[in-house]
This record gives C-alpha cells, sequence and structure tokens, in this order.
C-alpha cells in the first residue's frame, strides 16, 4: 500500500471560525475583522455573533471568505445566588454549508439537562444544512456528564482564545478525548471567540490566538465547507503541521520546530519524541502497532503552544 496522507496535501488557508463583530458583542464591524485578519494572513473568517445568522457575502473576494455562521446557547436558569457567574452553559457554533441573504438564527429552547432535546435541535439543524461545534466546555463548566451523551456535532473546540484570556479556561483537550473515548467521532477546532475589547498589541488581546488551517482545493465556499465537514484542517495556537501520513504502519509527521511531538490514543498508550532540552525537532516517524483505536497529533513548542490533528480512527486507515 502507498502512502497515506491523513492531512490532504492540497493549499492550506488559515481561518478563525469563531468571532463576534457589532452584530452582537463585538467591538469591531464584519469590514474592521476582514481587514484585520487578512493583514495576519488569514483567508477565512466565520462571523458567529450571538443568536444573530450573518453572511457578508459582500466581503469575500479571490482572497478573502466570509462564511455565515452564528453562535447560540442554552443556559441552566439564571436565578441563582451568584447569577450568571455559576450558570452552566451550552455554547454551539452553526456554520451554514448552504447560505441565504436574509435567513433568521433559529435558537434552541431553554431546557438546560435535557439532551435528548439538544440532540434533536442539532439534528434539525444539520438538516438544515447546518455544521454544529460544541464550544469552550471549560469556560461554560461544562463537564464529562455534561457533554457524554452529546451527538451530531461535527467539531469540538479544543482551543479558544478569548476563554484562555478570561481565565486560562482556553484549552480543552481532556474534553475532546473524553467526547471521542465515548465513541463520538468528531473533529477539533481551535479558535480566537474574538470580542476585540482589548486594542491589537494589547497583551489581551482576544485575536490571532486560535486558528485551524484549512486544506482545501480552492478557496471557495464550496470547497471550504467541504473540507470542515470531511476534517481536512488541523487546530493551532501557533506551531504548523505540515504532513501527517502513513506508508504502511509507519506514521510520518512534518511540522515547524517544536520540543514535543506526541501522538495520543484511544487509551493511555501514546507514542511520543521530544527534542534535547534548548532543542527542537521538526519530524517524527512512529510504528504504529494497531491497536491505538484512534490517533491524534499534539505538538507543542518551546513557548508552550500547541498544534492538534483531528483524530483519526485506525479502521478507517488501516488494513
Ligand atoms: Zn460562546
Ligand atoms: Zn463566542
Amino acid at each position: 500500500m502507498g502512502k497515506q496522507h491523513l492531512l490532504k496535501p492540497y493549499p492550506s488557508y488559515k481561518a478563525n471560525l469563531h468571532c463576534h463583530s457589532t452584530f452582537s458583542d463585538g467591538r469591531l464591524t464584519p469590514e474592521d475583522l476582514k481587514t484585520a485578519y487578512m493583514a495576519e494572513g488569514y483567508s477565512i473568517l466565520a462571523y458567529t455573533d450571538h443568536r444573530h445568522y450573518g453572511w457578508y457575502k459582500d466581503l469575500t473576494d479571490e482572497n478573502f471568505l466570509a462564511l455565515a455562521a452564528y453562535e447560540v446557547d442554552m443556559n441552566e436558569w439564571a436565578d441563582r445566588p451568584n447569577g450568571f457567574d455559576r450558570v452552566k452553559t451550552y455554547h454551539l457554533n452553526l456554520y451554514d454549508t448552504k447560505p441565504e441573504t436574509g435567513k433568521t438564527a433559529i435558537l434552541p429552547e431553554r431546557r438546560y439537562g435535557d439532551i435528548h432535546y439538544l440532540n434533536q435541535y442539532i439534528e434539525s439543524m444539520r438538516q438544515a444544512g447546518y455544521l454544529v461545534c460544541y464550544n469552550h466546555p471549560y469556560w461554560s463548566l461544562q463537564n464529562y456528564d455534561d457533554y457524554k451523551d452529546l451527538r451530531g456535532c461535527f467539531a469540538m473546540e479544543i482551543y479558544n482564545h478569548g476563554c484562555e484570556h478570561d481565565g486560562l479556561y482556553g484549552y480543552n483537550p481532556q474534553s475532546y478525548d473524553e467526547m471521542l473515548r465515548t465513541g463520538n467521532r468528531l473533529f477539533c477546532v481551535a479558535t480566537d471567540d474574538n470580542h476585540n475589547v482589548k486594542p491589537f498589541g494589547d497583551p489581551l488581546c482576544d485575536s490571532f490566538g486560535g486558528f485551524v488551517m484549512i486544506q482545501a482545493q480552492e478557496l471557495s465556499y464550496d470547497a471550504v465547507m467541504h473540507a470542515l465537514e470531511a476534517g481536512d484542517f488541523y487546530s493551532s495556537m501557533g506551531p504548523e503541521i505540515y504532513e501527517i501520513s502513513v506508508e504502511g504502519h509507519t506514521l510520518v509527521i512534518d511540522c515547524s520546530p517544536v520540543e514535543k511531538v506526541f501522538v495520543q490514543t484511544q487509551g493511555r498508550f501514546c507514542h511520543k519524541a521530544v527534542a534535547m532540552p534548548g532543542e527542537t525537532i521538526t519530524h517524527a516517524e512512529f510504528e504504529l502497532t494497531g491497536k491505538e483505536g484512534y490517533i491524534r497529533v499534539d505538538l507543542r513548542d518551546s513557548r508552550g503552544l500547541h498544534a492538534n490533528s483531528n483524530a483519526y480512527f485506525l479502521d478507517d486507515f488501516l488494513f
């Protein structure tokens, strides 16, 4: 069998799949956001304003794609002694694969704890052409009980840069593995969830900290949505992944300089390659045992920033 590219060898487009504009509680207009993100090398922005369907198709040009999206929430009752501070909440991003001008947001009813209802809502949104993402579990005060039965999401947020600034609640690798281990086959995304209360350059600016690199055949709405649906992307806070491939049982990873290359699996076993102190590595190879269940690549650079691949299940590509 020849080499299989788990990460597709297509052009990569940098995307922020979670941002807020002046159409909800963000400080910048959709146009301002396009300008700022393009200046940082991004090609794709999903406008995910709270409960507000936004498709700014006039912003799309040959170098930039505006994705139609919105963010919904379902909260516990807020009449608690500490108000919203201790209220659990589900936040979901909805990405429209079939955008139309003038569409409006369909919101879930307020039925926190009714996972059957929430799964039905997600399924109905899937039928309507949306890709649904489960957002920032840590910030949401959610735990295994809240997401173990969640179904129908194409992805979850493994990193949310805004939540990282809120209280170091940004990185959620444990939740991703826990969801995968329930048999839930979903992808993971890193996002900004920027509101831009702080100016660019401020250490608490919530832009440019979490992104996905999408491997698509071209920068078109259909090609990018197809890549998201197929999992042709990886997530990062900084490091880049150039190749993840398998030839026979050999897993090959090429990346920007990092200290650690870990390959997480369905169980406790983990493949790893680490640099000597003060040094970095850009390449690693591992022999798969065939017992990994799934594999996902987690890189960490010398700044402590991670890049994460999606999970790949061995029964999809081995044998
Ligand atoms: Zn949110
Ligand atoms: Zn948000």
